[in-house]
């Protein structure tokens, strides 16, 4: 299944991910941005997801090349 992967320690809160995506993404209390029901693993957040959908997107968009997906 595939896998949207957030390092959000690096997120630097832009916003773009949000704009683009929100069904995946929200901003946090904190003023970076979070991945909607993520599991968090370590530094790492994570999910699986059935459609990856805007999330490609997303992580083209982001500045700061926290975003992965996996097919
Ligand atoms: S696009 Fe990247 S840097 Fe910007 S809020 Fe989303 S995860 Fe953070």
């Amino acid at each position: 299944m595939p896998k949207i992967i957030h390092e959000r320690e690096r997120c630097i809160g832009c916003g773009s991910c949000i704009s683009i995506c929100p069904e995946h993404w929200e901003m946090g209390d904190d003023g970076k941005s979070s991945l909607k029901g993520a599991d968090k693993k370590g530094d790492i957040y994570e999910k699986q997801v059935d459609d990856l959908a805007c999330s490609e997107e997303a992580a083209e968009a982001c500045p700061v090349t926290c975003i992965k997906v996996e097919k």
